[in-house]
């Protein structure tokens, strides 16, 4: 491809908008355009790329079996009534009236209309099992879209759905995704880690995540380097028998003045007590409106998402001031003792002994409190966020933490979907049963983002080789320069002759202009033909390391041979 009839408008200033590398290069060097919040344009640089990772994708899951299809993006209202998830997918759900007032809404994901098209279409277990794959446009309102590619309204998505007879082929069918997806986040040549996930509001029996690990991704991730074991902090399972405190004769009970003392770290400074041995107290509004209290030792963190799960509400938020103030609550010296709320622990206050919690009075915190002599809670839960240096779950040494983005989502859904919508088969047995599902997300355009986050320098994007946009940059630094035209035009068309993907930049314009834009745009491989050919060289470069050599205009042949 000639670059003087291509379309690449690079940018020297990225819009102010743009905060993360991936959107602040996919714009600047031409991949990309934003039309409208969390909408994009692909450009045809940005296209090829997208292409690329679609058909690495294709690939693995038509080797694995699956088969592709195409399904409208308009769905029918009634589908998602009969799941229910009309009402519960809220304002995520792009909803739209047709000309009779018929509702729809813009698929931000296809469980419901697979599930009718197999309701339909299969009746016996001969028929299965079945795994239907597509890569298609998704709609989602989301929130917040932001990060460019990262969070859109409009995204591309794989996404993939089986259908098994028993639990243990969904199972298996399952585990053959989950080597799938390996094979092809392998491929895309991304550092990532398969994470046990929290199952969610989806419901389903179990998930894994794939996190490209990136700085300040939005997933947390705890991971364990001896063994192997990687979970998102919501799913880690905190392993509170290693971190207990060695065990003590209780003391008794006492009511103490701690005037204006009310965080854990002024209660730890100001009765010279370690943070383990103070209990924070904190109140929670589930999203039916019920009030509980939560227990958790001052060196823990309360993860929301764990608390939503157990309680199987849909949303919590801590108790802000009025409401603690209509349930009678003193702020910043809650206590579980002569509280008029259920109390709930979690697991790190199990068999502390001789700790503090607030007494519901102002000013005042009880000191050497000992369950269940002074208070019983209801339960104990596991409601702690892991974090670095916990015992790993598996093998007990330390955790590790990091941040990613989650590029891969892969649900054992169970019957959920056929259950609510009645997608039988009829069995060996002749008796009538629910189909086993599961589902298998990729998110193909913030792939293409995920990959820059993790491949790029301070001059702009590096591909990894199987998804860039060409493989070979051929710089022409002066087209005025008839021995540098002639050479480059030459290597051009040796190139194009291979079948190498070949970008040939030979604008007008100056050396510099198009190293810069070489860079920004991040092809692997670069032959620069400049004032070198008068000694007959060439140069070649790689965009990752910045090697350079020189080689003999002779040689470029044997070069591109290796391409
Ligand atoms: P997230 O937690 O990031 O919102 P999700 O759990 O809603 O993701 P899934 O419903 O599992 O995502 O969708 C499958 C995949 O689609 C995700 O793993 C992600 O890679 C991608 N994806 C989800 N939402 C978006 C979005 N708004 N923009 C781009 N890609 C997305
Ligand atoms: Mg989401």
């Amino acid at each position: 491809m000639r670059a003087s009839q291509y379309f690449i408008p690079t940018l020297k200033e990225a819009p102010a908008e743009a905060e993360v590398p991936s959107h602040i290069y996919l714009i600047r060097a031409g991949y990309i355009r934003q039309l409208a919040a969390g909408l994009y344009e692909y450009l045809p640089l940005g296209f090829r790329v997208l292409k690329k990772i679609e058909n690495i994708i294709r690939k693995y899951m038509d080797e694995a079996g699956a088969l592709e299809v195409l399904l409208p993006v308009l769905t029918p209202s009634e589908l998602w009534q009969e799941t229910g998830r009309w009402d519960v997918y809220g304002k995520e759900l792009f909803r739209l009236e047709d000309r009779k007032g018929r509702l729809f809404a813009l698929g931000p994901t296809h469980e419901e209309t697979i599930t009718d098209l197999v309701r339909k279409n299969i009746r016996s277990y001969k028929d299965l099992p079945k795994n239907f794959y597509q890569i298609q446009t998704k709609f989602r309102d989301e929130a917040r879209p932001r990060y460019g590619l990262i969070r859109g309204r409009e995204f591309i998505m794989k996404d993939a759905y089986s259908f098994d007879i028993s639990e243990e082929m969904a199972v298996n069918s399952y585990e053959i995704m989950k080597e799938t997806y390996k094979k092809i986040f392998d491929e895309l040549g991304l550092d990532y880690l398969m994470v046990e996930a929290d199952v969610g509001a989806i419901g389903g029996k179990f998930s894994h995540e794939f996190v490209v690990k990136v700085p300040n991704g939005e997933a947390h991730i705890v991971y364990c380097d001896s063994c192997g074991y990687a979970a998102n902090i919501e799913a880690a399972k905190y392993e509170f028998e290693l971190d207990k405190l060695p065990p003590e004769n209780e003391k008794p009970i006492e009511k103490v003045y701690t005037p204006n003392v009310s965080s854990v770290g002024e209660v730890s400074e100001f009765l010279n007590v370690d943070p383990k041995k103070i209990v924070k107290t904190l109140v929670y509004i589930l999203d039916d409106g019920t009030a509980v209290a939560v227990l958790i030792r001052g060196d823990r963190e309360l993860n929301e998402t764990k608390l939503i799960n157990y309680f199987k509400a849909l949303d919590c938020h801590l108790a802000t001031s009025e409401e603690l103030e209509k349930l009678g609550i003193v702020e910043g010296f809650v206590g579980p003792i002569g509280l008029d709320l259920p109390v709930y622990a979690d697991v790190s206050v199990k068999d502390l002994h001789n700790f503090v919690v607030g007494a519901n009075e102002k000013d005042y915190h009880y000191i050497n409190v000992n369950i269940p002599r002074d208070f019983k809670p209801v339960d104990f839960v596991d409601f702690s966020t892991a974090r670095e240096g916990d015992p790993c779950p598996r093998c007990k040494s330390p955790l590790k933490e990091t941040t990613g983005l989650e590029v891969g989502h892969i649900f054992l859904l169970g019957t959920k979907y056929s259950e609510a919508m009645k997608a039988y088969f009829v069995d060996r047995d002749g008796r009538e049963k629910p189909i086993i599902m599961g589902c298998y997300g990729i998110g193909v355009s913030r792939l293409m983002a995920a990959a820059v986050e993790q491949n790029h320098d301070e001059n702009g994007i590096i591909w990894p080789e199987n998804i860039a946009p060409f493989k070979l940059h051929l710089l022409a630094l002066n087209v005025k320069d008839n021995q540098i035209k002639t050479v480059a035009e030459e290597i051009y068309k040796k190139a194009k002759d291979r079948g190498i993907e070949v970008l040939y930049d030979d604008r007008d314009i100056s050396p510099g202009a198009k190293f810069k834009d070489a860079d920004l745009i991040g092809i692997p491989y670069r032959i620069v033909v400049g004032r070198g050919v008068k000694n007959g060289k060439v140069e070649i470069q790689l965009r990752k390391g910045g090697d350079k050599r020189e080689i003999a205009v002779e040689n470029v042949d044997e070069f591109l041979e290796k391409l």
